[in-house]
């Protein structure tokens, strides 16, 4: 590689765009929205829409101007009849999401007449998107890139304010702009030591170039140790805290879930089925999401049915980032607590006693000693005393001060922090090498992977199958 020839390998991959056709979808939850919209998009979008569209002007959406809005109708001659009511947005390329044309229909009607207008649009020869393909569209003609991609699949599933903030940002590109700026940084070292390499002015060539990787190195390793510093909070506000509430039969676990439902508003609930013997919740505290999950039979271990409970309750609690273990004020301890406090010993908890509305017969002291220093919390769900309390602990623990700043970028997302792990490691390689005086070229190799690494991230050197599947991720009509 000569120098000036390294901006040749930084060149988006995206794939020949060749025989594009017209896509269409609604865009809009399913479901009996007040509007639903059907997108279209490619090159007969408009084209398309002048066939079933009739206006009270009379006039043609060819010709009218771009970023528009039109009142009209939605008419199926073949069957001589007016479907829908309509307002129509006009957006020509490139100034559009995908930046090609894009046409939107905003319905008035139910999901009937929704449906009746996407299949008028695709008889008169749009294709059914497939999910996500209007976002692989704004991806492959440039107009964002992966990390953009997958911030726009955040947002949609964001459960609290907080992931939506981070989802936007990623989405403006902060992310990609962090990482562009390493890999210019990287880009421009690899460059230097071509140099160094092909025209060696000085006999110290070898230790200045060294010294160049090692300072150059050092400083990558650090900026993306900082970001996987964040990935953790970032998952956090992504998946939310699987939260697990234990403790013996009658303690008040369900009283402390509906509590934490009703006063914080559940965002998700999944209607437990035949085949589930766990439910969970996704309840927003302050900022923090947290996926409750109730479990059946941590306690029951009667018969074979609540067996198995017992069973998926344990794995549960394995898997769980945190536990409220309940205990009754108003008894003294059990040997099933002592148990339940054996089950947890390693794990991420808040002691919660209960029921402090009620005399005192629990031995606090002992409590206390089991909890091994973790946080204990004295609450009456009855009284509404103490949660508050348990809710600034839980935020506390998870929101540590530099999550409140919105400027940081969160790495929230399985892959990137997969790709910075491995950016992580080759950088480690490259360093190790200049430890150990090897000669440049191999060190080169290692940087040159990291710069690599770091451009999955944005998608700047992915495969067209990684793109497929990424994309597929999405809701239709995104
Ligand atoms: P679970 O079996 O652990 O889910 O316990 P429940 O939530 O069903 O509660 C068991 C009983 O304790 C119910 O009658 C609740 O009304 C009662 N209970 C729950 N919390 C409190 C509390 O703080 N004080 C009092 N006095 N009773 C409570």
């Amino acid at each position: 590689m000569r120098p000036g020839e390294y901006n040749k390998i930084d060149l988006v991959k995206g794939e020949e765009r060749m025989d594009i056709d017209t896509i269409a979808a609604i865009s809009t939850p399913l479901g009996e929205g007040a509007i639903g919209i059907v997108r279209i998009s490619g090159p007969e979008a408009i084209n398309i829409i002048d066939q079933i569209f009739q206006s009270p002007s009379r006039k043609k959406l060819q010709e009218v101007a771009s970023h528009t809005i039109h009142y009209g109708h939605i008419y199926d001659s073949k069957e001589q009849k007016t479907i829908e009511e309509v307002m129509v947005s006009v957006m020509r390329a490139p100034k559009t999401f995908t930046r090609e044309d894009v046409v939107e229909i905003n319905c008035h009607g139910g999901l009937l007449s929704v449906n009746q207008v996407l299949q008028l649009v695709l008889t008169h020869g749009a294709r059914l998107a497939e999910p996500g393909e209007f976002t692989k569209r704004a991806f492959l003609n440039g107009r964002i890139d992966l990390s953009q991609a997958e911030a726009i699949m955040d947002l949609i599933r964001a459960k609290t304010d907080k992931a939506m903030t981070n989802a936007i940002g990623q989405l403006e590109g902060r992310l990609s702009k962090k990482i562009k700026r390493l890999r210019q940084e990287l880009l421009e070292v690899l460059a230097q030591v071509e140099v160094n390499i092909d025209y060696p002015e000085y006999d110290d060539v070898e230790e200045m170039t060294h010294k160049l990787f090692k300072e150059k190195a050092l400083y990558v390793k650090s900026e993306i140790e900082k970001l996987l510093e964040t990935a953790k909070q970032g998952k956090i506000l992504r998946e939310g805290i699987k939260t697990v509430i234990i403790g013996r039969p009658n303690v008040g676990k369900s009283s402390l879930l509906n509590s934490f439902v009703h006063e914080n508003k559940a965002i998700v609930t999944d209607i437990p089925g035949t085949t589930r013997d766990v439910i969970e919740e996704y309840v927003n505290i302050r900022g923090v999401p947290l996926k409750l999950i109730d479990t059946a039979g941590i306690r029951d271990t009667q018969d074979v049915i609540e067996k198995i409970g017992v069973e998926r309750s344990r794995q549960v609690l394995q898997e769980a980032d945190l536990i409220l273990f309940l205990l009754n004020n108003n008894e003294p301890l059990t040997e099933e607590d002592m148990q339940l406090f054996d089950t947890i010993e390693d794990m991420d908890a808040i002691i919660v006693v209960n029921k402090v509305d009620l005399p005192q017969k629990i031995d606090l002291n002992e409590v206390e000693r089991k909890a091994c220093g973790r946080k204990i919390v004295k609450i009456s769900v009855k009284d509404d005393k103490g949660i508050e309390e348990l809710e600034t602990m839980i935020s506390n623990m998870y929101m540590s001060g530099n999550l409140e700043a919105d400027d940081l970028t969160y790495v929230s997302n399985a892959r990137h922090i997969g790709l910075l792990n491995q950016a992580l490691q080759s950088i480690n390689d490259a360093l190790d090498g200049i430890g150990m005086e090897v000669p440049i070229d191999i060190v080169q190799i290692d940087m040159t992977k990291t710069w690599e690494l770091l451009g999955e991230i944005i998608g700047e050197s992915v495969h067209d199958e990684l793109i497929n599947k990424l994309f597929s991720q999405f809701c239709l009509g995104k």
